[in-house]
């Protein structure tokens, strides 16, 4: 077989590459992927149950880039979608990012509206503080807060996570979900936001369907490799795979995740609910607020963190890190040396903890160099 490009992974990076390349540069390109289906982490599907969901957990798409939004929405409609997320702490459930509305349902409210005064003279309202930050220059009633904050959202939750507490890890990390001084119960206040209709793997096979793109699935390229002539190859895998881990293992996050079929039409009250101080699991998701499917049955996901180790479980989150960027960087030189041949991108070929719209808006940004011919 002859192609100009090798694509390796069918996720949003290897798609938006494929996509772009076969449709704007008429370059013939090959998919490889090793699961049996496209759309990476983001692929979803019926259950026997008849019920759409996230093989690998729910996918809420977000961004403030109109760019990406418009890239993406050549090939998908959108269902408009809000992600609420609740997080149980003292036997109440309440809004995370943590807010003022939390507050307010878990402390008396003499004692809410001092905390309210105190957080909005300090920081300002409708502004998100990270809770390390607040935990630093926080006192007084503020400080009891932070640390309240800290221990009971934050602290169990990122261990059972990441095996690691929180200030071992990047403070982007838990910033992601900052403490948010508003009541806006919302997850993400991003300009766009929504659910591929009718579903993102329908999005995927619309990127894919393009006569320059041949794809194989159920294939690990290293099978096949020698036997196809190329040009150049897009690798979006683990990094560290690629080069046979010479310089050891480059740490990621896998994830178990167990899906039950409730006979009740809703089983929770918002798409996900945090469990950071019990059981084993850090949250429940139900997909039907993602998807709106109508049905008299529901399907929920318990998501319990497990160890990453190659060949045996999936690699999933890179684990932000000094130490870990440094290994990182061992590959990354290696990538340099070869990058006539291969070039890396994804977030386990760039170990980033990228969200979907930022593995678009990076295929993008590469796609660009490739086209100006600047890589
Ligand atoms: P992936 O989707 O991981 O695709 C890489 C592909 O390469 C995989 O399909 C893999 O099988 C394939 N591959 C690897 N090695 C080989 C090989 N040797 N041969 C052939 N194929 C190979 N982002 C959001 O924006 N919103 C969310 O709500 C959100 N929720 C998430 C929830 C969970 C539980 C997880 C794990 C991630 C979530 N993300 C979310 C992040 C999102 O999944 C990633 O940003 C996105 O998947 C990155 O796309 P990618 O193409 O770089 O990688
Ligand atoms: N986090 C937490 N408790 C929560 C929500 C988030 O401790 O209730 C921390 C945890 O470390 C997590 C990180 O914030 O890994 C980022 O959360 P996010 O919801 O963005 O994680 P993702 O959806 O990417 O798994």
């Amino acid at each position: 077989m002859k192609v100009d490009w090798v694509v390796i992974g069918a996720g949003f990076t290897g798609a938006t590459l494929a996509e772009r390349l076969a449709s704007q540069l008429d370059q013939k390109v090959l998919v490889i992927e090793k699961r049996d289906h496209i759309g990476g982490n983001s692929y979803d599907c019926y259950d026997k149950e008849g019920i759409l969901i996230h093989k690998y957990g729910s996918h809420t798409f977000h961004t403030n880039s109109a760019m990406v939004w418009n890239y993406l929405s050549q090939f998908t409609e959108w269902r408009p979608y809000f992600h609420h997320v609740l997080v149980v702490v003292d036997g109440k459930k309440v809004p995370v990012p943590f807010n003022l509305n939390s507050i307010y349902t878990l402390f008396p409210k003499k004692y809410a509206e001092k905390l309210e005064e105190l957080l909005i003279q300090h920081f300002g309202f409708g502004v998100k503080v990270p809770i390390l930050k607040l935990r630093e220059k926080a006192s007084g009633d503020l400080s009891f807060l932070a640390e309240y904050i800290y221990q009971k959202v934050f602290y169990r939750y990122t261990l059972k996570h990441w095996e690691l507490k929180p200030e071992e890890l990047d403070a982007s990390v838990t910033a992601r979900v900052p403490v948010y001084i508003s009541r806006d119960n919302r997850y993400f206040q991003d300009i766009f936001q929504g659910i591929p209709m009718p579903s993102y793997t329908a999005l995927f096979s619309r990127m894919l369907n393009h006569p320059n793109i041949k794809l194989l699935l159920n294939t690990d390229y290293r099978e096949v490799i020698d036997e196809i002539k190329f040009k150049r190859m897009i690798y979006t895998g683990p990094i560290d795979a690629f080069f046979d881990y010479r310089h050891g293992l480059l740490p990621y996050r896998s994830l178990y995740f167990d899906f039950v079929t409730k006979n009740q039409e809703y089983f929770q009250e918002a798409g996900t609910i945090n469990y950071p101080n019990d059981y084993e699991f850090t949250r429940i998701l139900e997909q039907k607020h993602l998807t709106g499917q109508i049905s008299p049955k529901t399907t929920i996901t318990f998501v319990y963190p497990q160890q990453y180790n190659p060949g045996k479980t999936d690699p999933y989150y890179p684990i932000p890190r000094a130490e870990n960027r440094q290994l990182y960087n061992l590959y990354l030189k290696e990538a340099e040396q070869i990058k006539d041949r291969v070039l890396f991108a994804g977030w386990l070929a760039d170990y980033k903890y990228y969200n979907m719209d930022q593995a678009v808006a990076r295929a993008l940004t590469l796609f660009k160099e490739i086209a100006e011919k600047r890589v």
